[in-house]
């Protein structure tokens, strides 16, 4: 049993929403082929307004630009709408990328056929990329040297279209910023989010000195994930909170307080071929649980919700590249 230490229910909801940007999603996964709709009218009452939904495999790409065009006619585009109506609706935006936890699975067409998506239709920006050390298999030189080389090409892409990376980076911190600070690809210029960020308080400075966010998660509920909690605040002393972005990563990372059962285990980056596929459905995470992350992190950092909110929505913008209507 983990101890919660949260003074409310699981399945109440927050008494007052803030405009959220949910950064980060695998929101076109099957696990919410039973109630997307529904779930998308509780990501807009709890107050999210644009969710990005974040690629891994080449064979879903397709299924991701369906997700984006099923949220999208719902909740149409932003672009003509008078600034009462753009308060009214749910975005939905796309990054397309190579996950390096499937890097088996990944190849050179696979990239091509990336390339050619990126030049046909824009997408918001490039992720998940990264490197993953988690398993012994994939820290075998081989395995990672493909990562390596799948997880420059793609920033060779972000550089050329001059779009924002999302990284995944577990367990291989030091030499993703090696590659890093060897590429061309500027933060400072481009933007960019370490997604779910797991590092130490020296790596997750590091990040943010080349220009990074670091993208928070239910993880932070945890009063048990003492090193994420200090990382945070570390970086957050030396460069202010305009370093963070959140993010529900669902159907992983389930608020501590929205989980039903025990822990809720990754299904991505636990099996490959699972896909979340198998996921109890009371245990994945949803985008409206994300007004936990930021009330948990308004505590942590000791910082209002509502000024904190609107700071997160303007380093989410930053992180991405746009400029959002942010909705009073
Ligand atoms: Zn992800």
């Amino acid at each position: 049993m983990i101890a919660t230490g949260a003074s409310f229910n699981a399945n109440e909801e927050l008494p007052t929403t803030f405009p959220l940007i949910d950064t980060h999603t695998h929101f076109d996964a099957p696990v919410f082929d039973i109630d997307r709709d529904e779930q998308l009218q509780r990501a807009y009452q709890q107050g999210v307004r644009h969710l990005v939904l974040v690629g891994y495999l080449q064979r879903h790409f397709e299924r991701m630009y369906d997700t984006e065009r099923f949220i999208n006619k719902q909740y149409p585009s932003l672009a003509a709408q008078s600034d009462a109506q753009k308060k009214s609706y749910l975005t939905a935006h796309i990054a397309l990328g190579l996950h390096p936890f499937y890097i088996e699975q990944h190849t050179e067409a696979h990239l091509e056929s990336m390339a050619q998506m990126l030049d046909k239709k824009r997408p918001l920006a490039i992720g998940e990329i990264g490197l993953d050390t988690f398993t012994e298999e994939m820290k075998q030189p081989e395995m990672f040297a493909k990562q390596q080389y799948f997880f420059n090409a793609q920033l060779d892409m972000a550089v050329h279209h001059k779009l924002p990376v999302m990284l995944h980076i577990r367990k291989a911190h030091a030499d993703a910023l090696a590659l890093l600070k060897a590429h061309d690809y500027d933060a400072h210029k481009l933007g960019g989010i370490a997604h779910s960020f797991s590092g130490g308080e020296q790596e997750a400075k590091a990040f943010v000195k080349l220009g990074f966010k670091l993208g928070v998660t239910g993880q932070v509920t945890n009063p048990n994930a003492k090193k994420l909690r200090r990382a945070i605040q570390a970086a957050v002393d030396s460069y202010g909170i305009n370093c963070l972005v959140i993010e529900t990563d669902c159907p992983d990372m389930t608020p501590i307080m929205c989980q039903e059962s025990g822990s809720s285990q990754s299904a991505l980056g636990q099996s490959p071929d699972n896909e979340w596929g198998d996921a109890p459905a009371h245990n994945r995470n949803v985008p409206a649980n994300l007004p936990w992350v930021l009330q948990s992190l308004s505590e942590l950092l000791d910082v209002p919700l509502a000024i904190l909110a609107q700071k997160l929505w303007h380093n989410s913008c930053s992180a991405l590249q746009t400029d959002w209507y942010y909705p009073t």
